[in-house]
């Protein structure tokens, strides 16, 4: 095996056939995975002809773990994980009653994949809900460790919450009534500088136009609010001579190409990726603000099944299908596996193998132009439906060395 090798300056060493570790994932996991592992292999070699290639390894996580080994996530499983560095993972079921809220929260928080990145952007032929979905191009950064991933809550009636109402009562003149659950929203400035400086950086690697900083800073002022200044001062102190803040940007144009940051608050952004889409381009937003708005610019290109997503931090990176499991078709081969094979293409992007991921991501494209599609568009389409394993097939069949 050809394990990815880290370097003294955390930077990815990738071997040309490259070990990297899937997890299956539960109920329409392994159906879409096998469809995306056969397309990434074929987007390799049409790109490199034998001088690259993958090397798949096997990771037991969910279901199928928990029948060979009594786990839902073994110790050997998350060591696998770590040699790999970066993997490909399939949905998996959370777990009820296991000590941890989630699988995947668990992996985000063991591997401290602190940035979850999602792309969203229009593939013509794809049904949409608005007029003008082609104007969407956005990548939302999410933080994925603090705030509601803290998870940091007590029930009304537990001890915690009784002393910490006491504490509240006691101390700060708070009174809250007997019936009152308590949360606690962590935001820290270490953890949302680097995930605004990642968003600046991959803005200003791919010449984006814009960072926008999406915070309810006008309620939440040393949360959300802090979380704006923090970002700006990344910006400013770090990127000094790449971005220029929306105020001087509408002071005039700078003389030189700049990246814009600018901020919104939640609730107005959400109505203006709907009025104003083109106007956004990358997002950096807390935690609760990015699992709505992600879903929700999602949406308007057709929703989650083609939406891809990774979990990266400053080593390791594990790149998901943002749906779940869809139990209800599990093993029938006939769930989309777009959200998989496209988070393969970023997988790609992310190790440097850029070619094979123009690849993969022209050959999905032209697939859908043609309205070769799953059962959950073609019903919408009114067009014959493809399996799982078929769509595989016919993105295969599309590839070829850009001209
Ligand atoms: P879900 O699995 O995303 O499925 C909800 C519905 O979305 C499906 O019934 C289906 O809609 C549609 N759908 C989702 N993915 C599809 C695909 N690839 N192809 C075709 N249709 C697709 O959401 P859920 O039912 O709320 O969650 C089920 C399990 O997944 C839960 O255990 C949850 O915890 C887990 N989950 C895991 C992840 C993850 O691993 N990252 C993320 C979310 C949820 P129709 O019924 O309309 O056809």
């Amino acid at each position: 095996m050809s394990y990815i090798q880290i370097k003294e300056d955390s930077k990815i060493e990738v071997p040309d056939n490259a070990t990297i570790g899937f997890i299956e994932g539960d109920g329409i996991g392994p159906d879409i995975s096998r469809a995306a592992i056969s397309v990434i292999n074929s987007a390799i070699e049409v790109a490199y002809k034998g001088e690259k290639s993958i090397e798949w390894k096997k990771i037991l996580g969910g279901d199928e773990a928990f029948e060979k080994t009594g786990k839902h996530l073994p110790q050997e499983s998350i060591d696998e994980l770590k040699k790999c560095v970066i993997s490909l993972k399939g949905p998996l079921t959370t777990p009820v009653g296991e000590g941890f809220r989630s699988l995947n929260v668990t992996l985000r928080q063991y591997f401290d994949l602190y940035a979850n990145v999602r792309p969203v952007k229009y593939f013509p032929g794809v049904p949409s809900p608005v007029k003008h979905p082609e104007h969407v191009d956005m990548v939302v950064f999410r933080e994925n460790t603090e705030d509601l991933y803290a998870g940091i809550e007590w029930r009304y009636d537990s001890e915690e919450a009784k002393k910490l109402r006491w504490y509240l009562r006691e101390n700060f003149q708070v009174k809250l009534t007997d019936d009152t659950g308590i949360g606690i929203k962590p935001i820290s400035k270490f953890k949302s500088q680097r995930l605004v400086r990642k968003a600046i950086q991959y803005a200003i690697a791919h010449r984006r136009k814009s960072v926008t900083l999406v915070h309810k800073g006008n309620i939440m002022k040393f949360t959300e609010g802090a979380f704006k200044d923090w970002g700006y001062e990344v910006a400013s102190s770090e990127f000094k001579d790449n971005t220029i803040t929306e105020s001087e940007f509408l002071k005039g144009t700078p003389s030189a190409w700049r990246v814009v940051i600018k901020d919104r608050i939640t609730d107005n952004m959400f109505q203006q990726i709907l009025t104003r889409t083109d106007e956004y381009d990358v997002i950096a937003t807390t935690n609760l603000n990015g699992d709505y708005l992600s879903d929700a610019i999602a949406a308007q290109v057709g929703g989650l099944g083609i939406a891809p997503g990774a979990n990266i931090g400053d080593v390791y990176a594990i790149f998901e299908a943002v749906h779940g499991t869809a139990p209800k078709y599990a093993g029938m081969d006939v769930a989309n596996p777009t959200s998989l094979i496209l988070s393969g293409g970023m997988l790609l992007r992310h190790i440097g193998w850029t070619l094979a991921a123009d690849i993969l991501d022209a050959a999905v494209t032209s697939a859908y132009a043609d309205q070769k599609v799953t059962n959950d568009l073609a019903r919408i389409l009114n067009v014959k439906s493809l399996l799982c394993s078929e769509f595989g097939q016919e993105v295969i069949k599309r590839m070829k060395q850009p001209v």
